[in-house]
């Protein structure tokens, strides 16, 4: 194994480009960034590096479905509305497709076909028995009443109908999603399969409710997957948690969980945001205080705590510990050179483009890439599956003992390929992912 690289200092990067080096006119701003040439970029990237057999290379470059569905929906106000739903279901030669259902304006036919992809070597890097998929509502959740969004969640539920499955496509939260919408989508798909099948049909979704079927541990499992891999690293850079300092974008349900679990290690959370704003405070955030604010408010706008600063400060305040947690594509070229952090680790996916990975590189900041960190999610939820598939119920400390194991073995793994390719970490994920994926298609050859 490579003896790491030394650690870059704290404080300002002192390279030629500096802050404001890109004008703002020519700083690409995430929506006009197409994220499948980002997800088809790194896939080239990985393939060249272990020279990927063409074929299977081919055979991974597009998706097998893409749905696009348009349902109408009458809301509680009396109007109907018509909504644009998606459903990428990217592979499943390793077994049933898997991926999260996305509420959000931003949503597109690409963007799904990426974050499709994207499970589709999570999964495969996790060695779990799935594919990938992705999906989601083009709106804005924030913006409908909880009755209209029980009605938005069940209508699409209805129209994808059996293109969704517990041994074919099994959607999870994501994005503006979370257990409750999960309850809805596994009722109202109980309700379109037959009165035999009813009970035999709750793992059609993970990431529900406890009482519904979910699995202990799931609703906090991205997050402390995050966290621990942020632990591996910090173990092979000879890092104290204890005393570092941590920014965060992002305060859902991944992000606060992460904050919450890095409070626990000892870290302090100088500097947050949300869709609504930035924050920062030197002597700490409360994670706890800020987690029930978001509860009740929906967002951290009007936090009593910490001085509002714009997102150029945000993205320039000193830390350890950067975690993106929010939307993709967040750090172009200009916020990577910005960031004077020591590791960014991707809780979102696809948080930063090719360019933006190459100058962070180059700056000795490490990038736990986003397939490995964020995995922690998509392995609570087979667990979830198993539970549901065998009528049982894991207690919490199982649970997390087994996404622990995972997390940490998998890391190992990166880390083993990473030194025998002499690559970066991302690279030696897509290695392992690729390469399992591979050796299926070798052995069981494209029929006819
Ligand atoms: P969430 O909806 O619970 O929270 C999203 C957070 O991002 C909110 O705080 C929101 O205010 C913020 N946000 C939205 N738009 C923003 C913007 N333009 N600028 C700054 N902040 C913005 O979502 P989540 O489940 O926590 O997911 C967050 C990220 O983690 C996503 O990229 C998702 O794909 C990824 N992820 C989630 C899971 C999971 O299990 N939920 C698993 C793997 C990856």
């Amino acid at each position: 194994m490579r003896a790491p690289r030394p650690l870059p200092p704290r404080g300002r990067p002192s390279l030629s480009l500096s802050r404001g080096a890109i004008p703002s006119e020519e700083r690409r701003v995430p929506s006009e960034v197409n994220l499948y040439h980002l997800a088809t970029a790194q896939l080239e990237r990985a393939s060249r590096v272990i020279g990927l057999d063409p074929e299977v290379a081919l055979l991974l470059a597009q998706p097998k479905n893409e749905l696009i569905i348009h349902f109408p929906v009458r809301l509680t106000s009396g109007e109907i509305r018509l909504f644009k739903g998606y459903r990428v279901q990217h592979n499943n030669i390793l077994g049933p497709f898997k991926g999260g259902v996305r509420y959000h304006e931003s949503v597109t036919l690409d963007e799904s076909k990426a974050l499709a992809a994207w499970m589709t070597w999570k999964c495969a890097l996790q060695e779990l028995p799935f594919g990938g998929a992705k999906g989601g509502i083009k709106f804005d959740p924030n913006q409908v009443s909880r009755e209209d969004l029980e009605r938005i969640t069940r209508r699409f539920t209805h129209a994808l109908g059996t293109n969704i499955g517990p041994e074919w496509d099994i959607p999870a939260p994501d994005m503006g999603t979370d257990a409750q919408v999960m309850d809805w989508m596994m009722d109202t798909y109980s309700n379109i399969v037959s009165t035999q099948e009813k009970h035999n049909v709750k793992r059609v979704v993970t990431g529900k409710s406890v009482a519904c079927g979910g699995s202990q541990g799931r609703e906090e499992a991205t997050g402390w997957g995050v966290v621990m891999c942020i632990e591996e690293w910090a173990r092979v850079r000879g890092v104290d948690l204890q005393g570092t300092t941590l920014s965060l974008q992002g305060y859902g349900n991944v992000g606060s969980h992460l904050a919450m679990a890095m409070a626990r290690l000892g870290a302090s959370l100088v500097a947050v945001g949300d869709h609504t704003g930035y924050r920062v405070s030197p002597e700490g955030f409360n994670p706890y205080k800020l987690a029930e604010y978001q509860a009740s408010e929906g967002s951290l706008a009007g936090y009593p705590g910490g001085t509002e600063v714009d997102r150029d400060e945000f993205f320039s305040t000193p830390c350890d510990v950067f975690v993106p947690a929010a939307v993709a594509l967040a750090i172009g070229a200009q916020e990577a050179l910005d960031l004077p952090c020591r590791v960014v680790a991707e809780a979102a996916n696809g948080p930063m483009d090719l360019e933006a990975e190459r100058i962070l590189q180059e700056r000795g900041v490490d990038v736990l890439p986003d397939i490995l960190v964020n995995s922690g999610g998509v392995v609570v939820s087979y667990l979830e599956w198993l539970q549901n598939k065998r009528g049982e119920r894991w207690d919490s400390k199982d649970v997390q003992g087994k996404l622990v194991r995972r997390m940490a073995q998998t890391f190992q793994q990166v880390r083993n390929t990473m030194a025998e390719l002499e690559t970066d970490m991302r690279t030696a994920c897509y290695a392992l992912a690729l390469g399992r994926l591979s050796e299926v298609y070798r052995r069981r050859g494209v029929w006819p």
